[in-house]
């Protein structure tokens, strides 16, 4: 990448008409599709740090580094310094498949991840052959003009030449947390310092207030940020508890191997063995000990799990919340949008104490209005409150209605603003050419604290005198209002009038509508914050923004699966609670409060509060906080959606923070856990539903390999003692090809079972306790014992039919021993399958990569067993058919007391409920 470092160092300084004429890029227009070519081949991406990638070299070396692999090195040398070439020669090749096998499924894991990391990569928007269109941040070139917004991250370091009430906030700069104003017009002459340079954002930094548009001057290496961002430490993904976990239970599992070998060792000299004999069956024994790449299955499984869920709409922005996700009890969500469809359409509107009625549906704009009785209001006269209602609607708004194909509309903005679009064309008031008449000379845009939105404008009463028009909450505009106009005009906002405003406040909310209040202020020229005080009330519009179908069921769900779902609003407290009550949230005995509310109350008494709150209504972004915050010190787990810049904090707060993907800003994309890529309630809880499962299959897994691991040890050690260290029934390469080969390909597949289907009738599991629980340890111990028994059997009876040679067992016996320990854990696998539940339930063949991982293990056997030239290598002989009927028949001993145990331990479950 060929950047010149700061090329654009004193670019703040002089007045932006000599900037514009430096820069020869047309604000307007912006750069067209070969100006962008040609630029990005001169200073390439814009981004910071490219990843390196590791090459092929260090991926093997990485696989070579493991305990495991080390101890099977030494071994292989060793039984080759002792002259066993054969065996030594085994077990590199086993190693070497082993991190063929590793780096494959490595580089899988890391594909999914890579993908996701792509969908959740910041987006910007920019101008570019005249048309205003939104695009990865890294594809910016210096040049591009930018939209910037409040909730956008800046994308690079630009010079403002459009900006109104810009705020943005550049901690990560320069560590000042206040956000700082922001203006084009400043001009400056001298040196300053970065956070003086106001006239200027740059990259990485979040835009918290207003508006404004820039000149991109510097991309990547060559911005503010990019110059420190080489001092910047790579962020490497921790591991997740479950992976510090297991772990520690290899190293634990090392240790106990290292003292069972000095045992069996110890033994095995005294009883008089050949030093080689003792010094293979301990390699056996580490062998059969440590659960290999038990770590890297996990995060193999994690990985897919993200995959997966994001094809259903859930973004995973890590490894750990994927885990964390199975153990959520709380989910705090949005209204609307999330729970609600967010397509607004007004349908009651009230002004001069008279309600109206709006027909039609959706955001085309026709329809009627209809009054108290019923009747089609026919021509609307311009100095009526109704009017003037509709037209601040149509006036202070962002939103654009969009005309497609016949009857088609679409919006582009927010859509609680297109609906007054729509509204005010029903009135046939059109947004659009009273923009023109009347032009917006200025605005204090919308946020979720004021609850506000003001535009100036001119004309409207009088030539040449600035008029404001305000709407916003009704209890906010309200409280702001000192007059009301009516028919008779404007006229003092009595308590009586006040009271009556409220009441239809009230009704309208009841009716689960989502409430707006209009108001308006003559003369006011003054670009401040006053203009929205002392204003005259005109009248408020009810909205419906119908429930999304499936968020009833999933809140039905979550009550099933033990999970609480919240509702946290910044929407009046009746229309949140008519609409909780609509979806079935609202629960017996489950309380309501509001942001005023939650201001009078400490934080200890709020601990008590979140425990029977269902909704919040008139809530403001620090609420969330100190909600989320409450909810965490009682023990939950909980995780909190979001959108606005203002909600980072809160996100950041949760367990899993959650962004809206199509809603929300890039500041709570960024900060988020999770981000939704279609804004629903029902998706997360279908995330849920995943993370259990993902949660789920690693136990079976985990319990899998680990009752083999015991197993096979126990084989080992109890032979070797009773019968002394020649007559181990398992050899060395015999149980690395288990383990490394034959045994990895259904731990995967277990990986991928679908769920149970009554995954979401349990509690959610306690984040604090340990993936290897009681009922799991016991269940280990069990299964290792059958496996023991089935193993030993089958090797006392190949011994038996094929007696000892030369004071050693006979190839046929060990085979038995062999082939009935691969069987009796490719059984096991199929009892795995579920931890209570009866596999001839979930259907015996039911998960097709179990079936085909089997499928191939058992190639894999028959392979060493039958192929000529393998059978003196793995010391095997090939097998008669009724030799199987013994082998299999003692290889179902596991599977069938796997089967029992779960059986014996549903019903003691049941007699205990
Ligand atoms: P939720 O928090 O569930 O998404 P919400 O959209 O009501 O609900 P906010 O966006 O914080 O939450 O809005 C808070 C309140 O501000 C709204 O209830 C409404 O009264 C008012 N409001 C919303 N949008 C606008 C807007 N564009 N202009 C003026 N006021 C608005």
């Amino acid at each position: 990448m060929i950047v010149k470092e700061n090329s654009n160092k004193d670019i703040y300084k002089g007045d932006l008409s000599t900037f514009l004429t430096q820069i020869k890029v047309d604000p307007s227009k912006g750069l067209t599709d070969d100006e962008v070519i040609s630029k990005r081949e001169i200073f390439g991406a814009n981004v910071l740090k490219e990843k390196k990638k590791k090459s092929i070299f260090e991926r093997i070396f990485d696989q070579f580094k493991d305990f495991m692999v080390i101890i099977l090195i030494i071994a292989s040398v060793v039984s080759g310094l002792l002259g066993e070439w054969i065996d030594s020669i085994v077990i590199i090749a086993i190693v070497i498949v082993n991190a063929i096998l590793g780096i494959a499924q490595e580089g899988k894991a890391e594909k999914a991840i890579e993908a996701l990391q792509k969908m959740s990569a910041p987006n910007a928007k920019v101008i570019r052959n005249n048309k205003l269109i939104i695009i990865p941040a890294s594809e910016i070139v210096p040049g591009d003009v930018c939209i910037l917004e409040a909730g956008d991250i800046v994308p690079a370091d630009l010079r403002l030449i459009e900006s109104s009430s810009l705020k943005a906030e550049e901690a990560s700069l320069t560590g000042e947390s206040v956000p700082v104003e922001k203006s084009h017009s400043i001009i400056i002459n001298n040196d300053v310092s970065l956070g003086d340079r106001v006239n200027m954002c740059f990259m990485s930094t979040a835009i918290t207030y207003g508006r404004g548009k820039g000149m991109v001057i510097s991309t990547g290496h060559a911005t503010e940020i990019g110059s420190i961002a080489n001092r910047l430490q790579d962020i490497k993904e921790e591991p997740t508890p479950l992976q510090r976990n297991l772990n520690e239970l290899g190293k634990w599992l090392g240790i106990i191997c290292l003292i069972v070998c000095a045992v069996v060792f110890a033994h095995g000299v005294i009883m008089g063995g050949k030093i080689i004999d003792v010094f293979m069956t301990a390699v056996s024994l580490a062998v059969a000990a440590i659960p290999e790449g038990l770590p890297a299955v996990v995060t193999i499984v994690l990985a897919l799990g993200m995959r997966r869920m994001a094809d259903k709409h859930a973004i995973m922005k890590q490894l750990l919340a994927v885990e964390t996700l199975g153990s959520v009890d709380v989910i705090c969500s949005d209204k609307t949008g999330t729970l609600t469809q967010n397509e607004m359409t007004v349908t009651r509107a009230w002004a001069n104490n008279s309600v109206y009625q709006l027909t039609g549906q959706g955001y085309g704009p026709k329809g009627e209005i209809l009054d108290a009785d019923g009747k089609t209001i026919g021509q609307i006269d311009i100095e009526s409150p109704l009017y003037r209602l509709f037209h601040i609607g149509a006036l202070c708004n962002d939103a654009k209605l969009v005309k497609g194909e016949g009857d088609m509309y679409s919006i582009i903005g927010d859509p609680t603003e297109a609906a007054m679009v729509v509204g005010s064309e029903k009135l046939g008031i059109s947004s659009e050419e009273m923009s023109e008449v009347h032009p917006r000379t200025n605005d204090l845009p919308f946020d979720s604290e004021r609850k506000m939105m003001t535009t100036f404008h001119e004309g409207i009463h009088e030539e040449g005198v600035t008029t404001s028009y305000t709407k916003g909450g009704p209890d906010v505009i309200l409280s702001n209002c000192e007059s009301i106009f009516t028919a008779k005009g404007i006229i003092p906002l009595t308590p009586e009038l006040r009271a009556t405003v409220l009441k239809n406040n009230h009704e309208l909310a009841s009716a689960a509508l989502r409430v707006l209040a209009f108001a308006f202020k003559e003369n006011s020229s003054e670009i401040s914050f006053e203009a929205e005080k002392s204003m005259t009330f005109v009248g408020l519009m009810g909205m419906i923004d119908p429930e999304r179908p499936e968020a009833r069921d999933a809140i039905a769900l979550c009550t099933k699966a033990g999970i609480r779902a919240v509702m946290i609003t910044g929407d009046y407290k009746d229309t949140a609670v008519a609409i909780a009550k609509n979806l079935g949230l609202m629960k017996e005995g489950s309380g309501v409060m509001t942001g005023p509310e939650l201001d009078q109350i400490s934080d200890e008494e709020l601990l008590k509060v979140v425990e029977i709150t269902s909704v919040y209504a008139r809530v403001s972004p620090d609420h969330k906080v100190r909600i989320v915050t409450a909810l965490r010190q009682n023990g939950h787990i909980a995780s909190m959606t979001g959108d606005g810049v203002n909600d980072a904090m809160a996100l950041k707060r949760a367990d899993i923070g959650v962004a809206m993907g199509i809603t929300g800003t890039e500041v709570a994309k960024g900060t988020a856990n999770m981000i939704l890529t279609d804004d629903n309630f029902a998706t997360i809880v279908a995330a849920v539903r995943e993370g259990r499962i993902i949660y789920s299959n690693i136990r079976k897994f985990v319990g899998f390999l680990l009752s083999c691991n015991v197993g096979e040890i126990l084989v080992i050690f109890i032979t070797s003692i009773l019968l002394g260290p020649k007559f181990s029934p398992l050899l060395p390469i015999q149980l690395l090809w288990l383990n490394l080969v034959t045994d990895s390909f259904p731990a995967l597949a277990l990986g991928r079972e679908k769920g149970e289907k009554d995954i979401m009738d349990e509690k959610p599991r306690s984040s604090k306790e340990s993936i290897i629980n009681r009922p799991m340890i016991y269940s280990i111990l069990v299964q290792s014992a059958a496996i023991f028994i089935a193993v030993f059997g089958a090797f006392q009876v190949g011994r038996y039919l094929y007696p000892d040679s030369g004071g050693e067992p006979s190839m046929h016996a060990r085979t038995f021993a062999f082939v009935a320990l691969i069987c009796a854990e490719l059984l096991r696998a199929f009892s795995c399958r579920s931890e209570h539940a009866s596999v001839f339930k979930l259907g015996f063949f039911s998960n097709r990569y179990l079936t085909s991982a089997s499928l191939l293990s058992v190639v894999l056997v028959l392979i060493v067993v039958y192929v000529p030239f393998l059978q003196p290598i793995f010391s095997t002989n090939a097998l008669s058919i009724s030799d199987w009927g013994v082998v299999v028949g003692f290889a179902l001993i596991p599977f069938v007391v796997g089967e029992l145990y779960k059986l014996i331990r549903r019903v003691l479950l049941k007699s205990k409920k």
